[in-house]
């Protein structure tokens, strides 16, 4: 048994990046940038009116005074008018500003004559005008190599006429979730049974880390399906696969990846939940549809395809704390993500707590107004508990918290 810590950097030493690849940048929500990303314009790009109203020299514009309406200039095509003394132009909110003007005043602050207005306020230079490069500046840097892209990031990229960007590859995956006692929810079930909720549960947490699961699939506990299931799974850049991975005579998964010619390079990690965790790789020469194996860039070598497999124990909260600390990490790493960790967030502890097991423990618990409360039972069967949580809290082992002390717990949601 290898210690959490020791299992990560072993997981991640062996991960990669995939290939980068371009998408629309209405494709690329939850993507990570491939490269650093520069303003190419600034922000605002032109001086512009914060307001419905009308353009006036601030100098010349004096409250109860009386301005000449020269024309019109509202969004878009700039009209090309020069505002003197004595002269106003009507404008709208996000017009370019006419030559000549440094100032909007708002239309609820004048009366409006015919072609002439009337003036009810004291007007400053600078009002009601949003100055080009306010809010970014050109050749800023608007996103780094390795962010993610959210939503707001694709809207900084359209606003600067960006319709591609370059992110990190897409990982594929599939699930196999095994156990004779198996049922499909909608399904009847029968004594013994219980309904398969990692399935869902796996496939959901794959699409948090913006993975679309390819096939998910239940498999009962016998050599021959869990072999076929393999094969079929191993051609994804992940297969993960839930229970069957402890020491039972029904838990086959670690013989079956070993005779279809898995690496198997951790089994059991030193953490709580989530012991019989398994992780290790298949290494295959891709074949193309005609079934000939393609050969690399350099004309010699064979493509090789590596799919990374991760066994997780069956138990829900140990499959849930597993992916979280061990599957997400390597996937965001696939994606060419540089921030793998969950967030992180300092919070008061409710309740004292100590560790006096063999293994760091990570205690679900509900995270509110600053304050992290344990919820429900701690052990790894326990799911009613861990949906109502909100945040995981590590206690290494020996470690003894107090109660009101500032811990700092992982969020997810
Ligand atoms: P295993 O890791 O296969 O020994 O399973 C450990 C525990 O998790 C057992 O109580 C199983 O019934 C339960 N379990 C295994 N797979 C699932 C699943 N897909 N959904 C819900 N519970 C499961
Ligand atoms: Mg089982």
């Amino acid at each position: 048994m290898i210690s959490e810590e020791q299992a990560r950097l072993r997981i991640l030493e062996k991960i990669s990046p995939l290939d980068e690849r371009a998408v629309a940048i209405a494709d690329a929500l939850d993507c990570f940038a491939a490269g650093d990303y520069f303003a190419r314009l600034p922000l605002p790009a032109f001086d512009n009116s914060a307001m419905d109203g009308y353009a006036v020299v601030a100098s010349s514009c004096k409250k109860g005074g009386r301005l000449r309406v020269i024309g019109e200039q509202p969004a878009g095509p700039d009209q090309k008018l020069r505002v003197s003394g004595g002269e106003t132009v009507r404008i709208f909110t996000g017009a370019p500003v006419p030559q000549g003007a440094d100032a909007i005043v708002m239309q609820e602050d004048v009366i409006r004559h015919g072609t002439d207005i009337s003036v009810n306020v004291d007007v400053k230079a600078g009002e009601f005008i949003r100055q080009r490069s306010c809010d970014l500046t050109e050749g800023q840097m608007i996103l780094a190599r390795g962010e993610r892209i959210r939503a707001a990031t694709v809207a900084l990229l359209a606003s600067q006429g960006f319709a591609n960007v370059m992110v990190g590859g897409k990982a594929t995956a599939a699930v196999i979730s095994t156990g004779d006692e198996l049922v499909k929810p909608g399904d009847e079930l029968e004594a013994g049974q219980i309904y398969d909720s990692n399935s869902v549960l796996l496939s959901a947490l794959l699409l948090q880390c913006g993975v679309s699961a390819t096939a998910v699939e239940h498999c009962r506990d016998d050599r021959q399906s869990l072999g076929d299931a393999i094969k079929r799974g191993m051609k994804n850049h992940v297969l993960i696969i839930s229970g069957g991975v402890s020491v039972g005579e029904h838990d086959l998964v670690k013989e079956a990846l070993r005779e279809l010619g898995a690496k198997i390079e951790i089994w059991r990690v030193a953490v709580k939940p989530g012991k019989p965790f398994l992780f290790g790789w298949f290494e295959s020469e891709t074949v193309d549809s005609e079934g000939e194996t393609p050969v690399g860039p350099t004309g010699t070598m064979p493509v090789l395809h590596k799919c990374f497999v991760f066994g997780l124990p069956g138990n829900p909260v140990s499959a849930f704390v597993t992916f979280l600390q061990f599957v997400r990490p390597a996937i965001l790493r696939m994606m060419g993500a540089t921030n793998l960790d969950l967030p992180q967030v300092p919070a008061k502890l409710a309740v004292g707590l100590t560790n006096d097991g063999g293994r760091p423990h990570y205690i679900r618990g509900r995270l509110e107004h600053g304050k992290f409360t344990p919820i429900g039972r701690q052990e790894s069967h326990a799911l009613f508990g861990l949906s109502q949580a909100n945040a995981l809290l590590r206690v290494g082992v020996g470690q003894s918290l107090k109660a009101d002390e500032i811990v700092d717990v992982q969020i997810w949601d």
